[in-house]
């Protein structure tokens, strides 16, 4: 009972995650390799702070070579990087950079983690990332992984002394070299040890690097080849880890496979230094779980020698045999029941034995119900019956016994209570901090991905031997064109609610407006349903009787008046509720689906707010041509701020006379992203000089992100300069320039509030018929002036702009709404 509970304990905390996609059956080549992995007790944990920061090689050779225990912890889930896939920005991004490293792990055999720090973009410096972090937050998950995954060796991507660049990468090294020692320490995070014990890893290497200009490495260094061949898999190690990082593809990492002798390269950063091998001096035969241990490596050593390739099931009674064996052992080592899980997996492989959950429903309804189907095939025969199957309490079928190959399929229908939780990553369940996920259940914190709603227990009996199979009852269906697909099965509530537009201005000239809240039914709705905005004083529809059927949608319009004109922003939150007699559900929540091939469809939920301003917000100019770029949401704001947008693209540029266009503002990388911008950089410099106002948000300069064109009339560069502190002081260089005084004077309180940073890719050695208008520093860093540059040329004016107005503007920042309207305001009689 007890070791049945501690399985259970280290299924739930760190369960590979395989369960997104159809778990694989191996070859028998394969299953030798794993058999061979049984005989091997030792482990590493890899740290870095992003998915993409991970050495796929170094992991693919200790996992698949050196036959360890490996995992990946990264601190955050890259939340702040760069989307070259869509549009997903922020935790959206998170969640698409969580699955695609858990598709790398799939392919190179490691084990993923995560803490709870949210990875808020660019930081320069170990103190700042600490500062946003909360530093004793964050080591403390890095101690829980550590006490619960026990590495034998921890090995970190970067240095504590900052050539990893990225504040993140630093404070990643940092943590781990600190973590080390206090997850020894049992006065450290005492509030652990009741579920862990304190752990010392043997020691911590740094795997050091050359990137770049930056190498540091040296051949004197402890090193081992990485780059061997395994003829079991079929693959060189550097074919494997190419496929590997090749899933970041929302960071566009494909990568080309490497064959051929590759060395890694290591630091000590603490404990005694390796000779030979990363965990020299560790013990990794079974002599580590004490006196019987001699004798379960001699079973697994005769299962090895009388391995058959052509039928791995005649190892299953071995393999039966030694799982009851190793199942006697009155061991505290962790590795018993580690090992009792391979050796299960393993006698699933060799036998051919199949099991699959499913259903046919894309997602349940809570009140609704579930569908489930569970098939079974013996498909080598070996002695084998099928106990039963539960699934929540409910047995789905009865004692049977598994005849070869032959399809054994059960179903039943499983109601689904209000009760049930939704499938909200459980990272997401609580309000997130500013710079750190919340997770209130200990228990969770580490895990990779969000827990199947419904797990099929299959028990069987095989050679005499009970065994409980855990499968995830999946979406299943058959594309005509990409074949059998297997989804993850969300719960969701009965219905959802979406608003729109997400941003009200009032600014005296707009004293009223409507905000449009949609209700949408995952299962048929019936009855009285009371709709209504948290956060705001509105008028609206009455509570109503109303029939919605499954699937479709009802809109309310709600009226909004006369906030005042104090410099506010009002979040409204929409919501509705169903009135019966004796209780009311209540529907707060949208829910986002997030699709794409190369990984298992993501579900999660929000509250989908506006946010009403009242902000006293002049403009002049009304006409604005807006050429979007990587995508950014500006257009849509700029309407609400009450001007006329129109999209332009290569085509509308060229045959639209562009003088009826008070400014024309490009979207966020548009010279980048653009092939075209080259064909219409002359008539954008003509309508200029005829007295046009062109405005161009950031846009790189590099390998990633060439430009495609000439920007302004005069030249100036692109530099890397970027001011990450939201909260940078701000000097206006000249503050009697017009972009300070018209419509809008602009003071210091207008650089209040902004939200993740100040401003990126600013300008760099400018012509002088450019003028920078603003002046900020980091902390402890020299100034930038290249922030906002801007110039006459002929008639009309010309500005180029790091300041991130794409986050500013969406978010409602009053002083980025009145900056941007004097923007477009130059060219407009004052
Ligand atoms: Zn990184």
């Amino acid at each position: 009972m007890m070791k049945s509970r501690i399985l259970l304990v280290v299924f739930l905390c760190f369960g590979l995650a395989v369960w997104a996609q159809p778990e694989p059956a191996l070859s028998a080549s394969q299953i030798l390799h794993r058999i061979q992995k049984l005989k091997v007790l030792g482990s590493v944990l890899y740290i870095a702070a992003h998915p993409d920061d991970e050495n796929t090689r170094l992991i693919t050779y200790l996992a698949n070579d050196k036959l360890y225990r490996t995992a990946y912890l990264s601190l955050t889930r890259g939340d702040g990087g760069q989307n070259l896939i869509g549009d997903e920005q922020g935790i959206e991004l998170g969640l698409i950079r969580t699955q695609e490293l858990l598709a790398a792990r799939r392919i190179d055999g490691g084990e993923q983690f995560f803490t709870r720090a949210f990875d808020f973009g660019f930081s320069k410096n170990p103190d700042e990332t600490f500062e946003k972090w909360n530093k004793e937050k964050i080591l403390s998950d890095v101690v829980w992984v550590i006490r619960n995954y026990r590495p034998d060796v921890i090995i970190t991507r970067f240095p504590t002394t900052g050539e990893g660049g990225h504040g993140h990468h630093t404070a990643s090294a940092i943590l781990a070299v600190e973590a080390f020692r206090a997850a020894a320490d049992p006065k450290r995070f005492p509030e652990q040890l009741k579920w862990v014990q304190p752990w010392q890893a043997k020691r911590i290497l740094w795997n050091t690097f050359s990137f770049g200009s930056v190498n540091t490495t040296d051949p004197s260094q402890f090193k081992v080849n990485a780059g061997g061949y395994n003829s079991l898999l079929g693959k060189s190690y550097g074919e494997l880890a190419a496929e590997s990082r090749s899933q970041h593809k929302s960071q566009g990492f494909g990568s080309a496979a490497a064959r051929g002798d590759s060395y890694e390269y290591f630091k000590v950063l603490g404990g005694e230094a390796p000779q030979n091998d990363v965990l020299d001096g560790v013990n990794t035969s079974w002599n580590r779980i004490g006196k019987d241990g001699a004798a379960i490596e001699k079973l697994i050593t005769d299962i090895e020698n009388k391995f058959d390739y052509t039928a791995p099931q005649k190892s299953v009674a071995a393999l039966v045999q030694l799982y009851k064996e190793l199942d006697k052992i009155k061991s505290s080592s962790y590795w018993v029941p580690q090992k009792l899980k391979e050796v299960q997996q393993l006698i699933m492989w060799c036998s051919g034995l199949f099991i699959d959950a499913w259903t046919h429903q894309p997602y349940v309804v809570q009140t609704g119900n579930v569908d489930i189907q569970v098939a079974v095939n013996n498909r080598t025969g070996v002695p084998a019956n099928l106990i039963n199957i539960t699934v929540e309490d409910q047995n789905l079928a009865p004692n049977t016994q598994l005849d070869k190959n032959k399809n054994y399929v059960f179903s039943k229908s499983i109601i689904v209570p209000l009760t049930k939780a939704i499938s909200q990553p459980y990272w997401l369940r609580e309000k997130k901090e500013e710079y750190t996920y919340t997770v209130k259940d200990q228990l969770l914190i580490g895990i990779p991905d969000v827990h199947p709603a419904y797990v099929a227990q299959v028990r069987v009996n095989v050679y005499g031997e009970d065994f409980v199979f855990e499968k995830p009852v999946r979406y299943k269906y058959t594309d005509p064109v990409k074949g059998e697909i297997y989804q993850p099965l969300p719960v969701v509530p009965p219905a959802t609610i979406t608003t729109s537009p997400h941003l009200l201005i009032f600014n005296g000239q707009q004293s009223t407006q409507t905000l449009n809240v949609q209700l949408h039914a995952n299962t048929k709705l019936e009855g009285r349903v009371t709709t209504g905005l948290r956060g705001v004083k509105y008028s609206g529809p009455q509570p109503a009787d109303i029939v919605l059927e499954k699937g479709s949608t009802k809109s309310y319009h709600f009226t909004i008046s006369n906030i005042d004109n104090a410099n506010r922003a009002y979040v409204v939150n929409p919501y509705a509720e169903k009135n019966n007699d004796r209780d009311t559900i209540a529907y707060a929540l949208a829910l986002r689906s997030i699709r794409y091939d190369h990984i298992p469809a993501i579900t999660y939920f929000y509250p989908d707010q506006a946010v009403a301003l009242s902000i006293d917000l002049k403009t002049a100019g009304k006409k604005i041509g807006y050429i979007p770029g990587a995508g950014d949401k500006c257009a849509q704001i700029l309407e609400r701020m009450g001007y006329d947008v129109t999209v332009l693209d290569r085509t509308a540029v060229l045959t639209t006379d562009l003088r009826k266009y008070d400014a024309i503002i490009t979207g966020v990388r548009a010279y980048n992203t653009n092939e075209w911008m080259n064909e219409v950089y002359e008539k954008l410099m003509t309508y200029i000089h005829e007295g046009g106002n062109l405005i161009v948000q950031y846009n790189t300069s590099n390998n990633i992100g060439p430009l495609r064109a000439k920007i302004g009339p005069y030249a100036f560069n692109i530099s890397r300069n970027r001011i990450t502190d939201e909260q940078a002081k701000v000097k206006l260089l000249d503050p009697s320039h017009k972009v300070f005084n018209f419509p809008n004077k602009i003071v210091a309180s207008d650089f209040d509030g902004w939200i993740q940073e100040r401003s990126i890719y600013h300008a760099d050695s400018w012509d002088s018929n450019l003028k920078p208008l603003l002046s900020m520093a980091d902390p402890g860093e020299r100034p930038h002036d290249g922030s906002l540059i801007v110039g006459k040329y002929g008639k009309g004016y010309f500005t180029y702009t790091g300041l991130v107005f794409f986050r500013q503007l969406p978010a409602g920042v009053p002083g980025a709404l009145r900056l941007m309207a004097n923007l477009i305001a130059l060219n407009q009689e004052q």
